[in-house]
């Protein structure tokens, strides 16, 4: 990945809607340095030093008044941000009950377990939540070890989470290795064979507790081979093991299903969800379970606690996110846009980049292109920037450039975001590229062109 030097002025302090004063890019990098991460400071120059303030919809505003179109916010974003649905539930309850004593009986938990349910697939009927991800993924550890099942086996390239129980699991060394030793007894076996992780269940039968994500999505958007869910499903039953499927990043809709697990008609013993539950507006994350796994739990509450797990402010918003999925069909939508958008980003990827593109997949709204060699994933998602559109990169994969659109994209988003693709991978392609690949470039540009798409509020 290249840097791209700061071409625009430090900008002053200025108030934000609100009124509230909001620091200019220099100051805002100095506190960064000074009191949060500097290496987060140096990021965010690089991805242009915007300073992000507002946001509506598809639309990220910044301090300066640009607006960006959000395809990225890694997966949170299912639904927009501040969709009116969960505002609702979530205002009603910032001015009535916030938080609440954990003595008591509360309502919104209760009925955002209940609707969580109503959607999840068969069988799934008890609710742990959290704050965010990795804590689910520490929750299912925890009830793994419950019911015996304290050997764990997980993909390559996979991605649960940082905690240090996720982390056993996570297939990453980059993220590994430096808080090593991690949990003992995990196997990573290749995502989408079957048949490797049968044979590693074989040697533990009733031992063994499996993670897996229906499409990898830190990996790089990776599709495993049709019938990849059900034989893991089956190699589980047949060796004794509990099968955890993460759908923090796949879950609500985002691969135009309710669960990529519906697909193929799979029940996990565990589903982990979060991400898009949050609505985009309080973080939210949840563990469900069947009753017999859960059956620990059920019998000592105190003995997985967490001060905020459930916390009524958070249940107002998971409860208006599936609220607002149902209203706005955004499954549905997740589909039919995703079938529109994939060959559209593959036609203009690969007039662009040819040979150095090595595929653009995908499956409803989280879609990914993957290229020949690492380096044009990071420069394009830079360039993207520079011409207002927001994606991401895939924390598991230098070679894939990931984009999560919302499901609430209207036509004329879905039109800007083509033209901006195009212009962005124009803009780029001839650094990777051959010449033949790229008949109608003008001229080479290695810097971004930078603003020539961005939309002013
Ligand atoms: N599991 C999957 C499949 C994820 O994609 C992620 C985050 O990207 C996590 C777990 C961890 O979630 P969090 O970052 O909220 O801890």
């Amino acid at each position: 990945m290249t840097t791209t030097p700061l071409t625009h002025s430090p900008g002053p302090a200025a108030p934000d809607a609100s009124g509230r004063r909001v620091p200019g890019r220099e100051e805002l990098g100095r506190l960064y340095r000074e009191h949060m991460n500097r290496g987060r400071a140096t990021l965010g120059e690089m991805f242009g030093g915007h300073v992000e303030v507002s946001s509506q919809g598809a639309w990220v505003t910044t301090a300066e008044g640009e607006r960006f179109l959000n395809c990225g916010g890694y997966g949170v974003f299912l639904m927009g941000a501040r969709h009116p649905t969960v505002v609702r539930h979530v205002s009603e309850q910032l001015h009535s009950h916030p938080i609440s004593t954990r003595l008591f009986l509360e309502p919104q938990a209760a009925l955002a377990a209940e609707a969580l349910t109503a959607v999840t697939p068969a069988g799934l009927s008890r609710v742990h939540f959290a704050g965010s991800g990795a804590e689910a993924t520490e929750t299912a550890l925890k009830l793994a070890r419950t019911k015996g099942r304290r050997r764990l086996v997980a993909t390559v390239n996979g991605y649960h989470g940082k905690t240090v129980g996720a982390l056993s699991l996570t297939g990453n060394d980059v993220f590994r290795t430096p808080f090593e030793p991690l949990l003992q007894d995990t196997a990573h076996v290749p995502f989408g064979d079957a048949r490797a992780l049968e044979d590693v269940l074989a040697t533990m039968p009733g031992e063994a507790c499996v993670f897996v994500e229906p499409v990898q999505g830190e990996a790089g958007v990776v599709l495993p081979p049709d019938g990849y869910l059900r034989a893991v499903r089956e190699a589980c039953d047949r060796h004794g093991a509990l099968l955890v499927l993460d759908e923090i990043q796949t879950g609500l809709g985002r691969l135009g299903t309710w669960w990529g697990a519906d697909r193929e008609g799979v029940s996990p013993d565990i589903l982990l969800v979060g991400k898009g539950l949050s609505g985009g507006v309080v973080p939210v994350s949840a563990v469900v379970a069947t009753r017999e796994v859960f059956s620990v739990f059920d019998r000592d509450p105190y003995l997985h606690t967490s001060t905020f797990s459930g916390a009524p402010l958070a249940m107002a918003a998971a409860r208006g996110a599936l609220a607002a999925i149902q209203e706005d069909d955004l499954v549905e939508r997740s589909r039919a846009l995703g079938e529109e958008m994939l060959p559209q980003l593959r036609r203009i990827a690969l007039s662009h980049y040819g040979d150095a593109v090595r595929e653009v997949r995908g499956r409803g709204l989280l879609m990914g292109i993957e290229f020949a060699e690492p380096g044009p994933a990071g420069d394009l998602l830079i360039e993207l920037i520079a011409h207002g559109i927001i994606a991401n990169h895939s924390l598991n994969s230098h070679l894939v450039l990931r984009l999560t659109p919302p499901a609430i994209l209207e036509r004329g988003e879905l039109d800007h975001l083509y033209e901006a693709f195009d212009r962005a991978c124009r803009a780029q392609a001839r650094r990777y590229a051959p010449a033949s690949a790229v008949p109608d470039a003008p001229t080479r540009s290695a810097e971004p062109s930078a603003g020539s798409s961005r939309h002013h509020a």
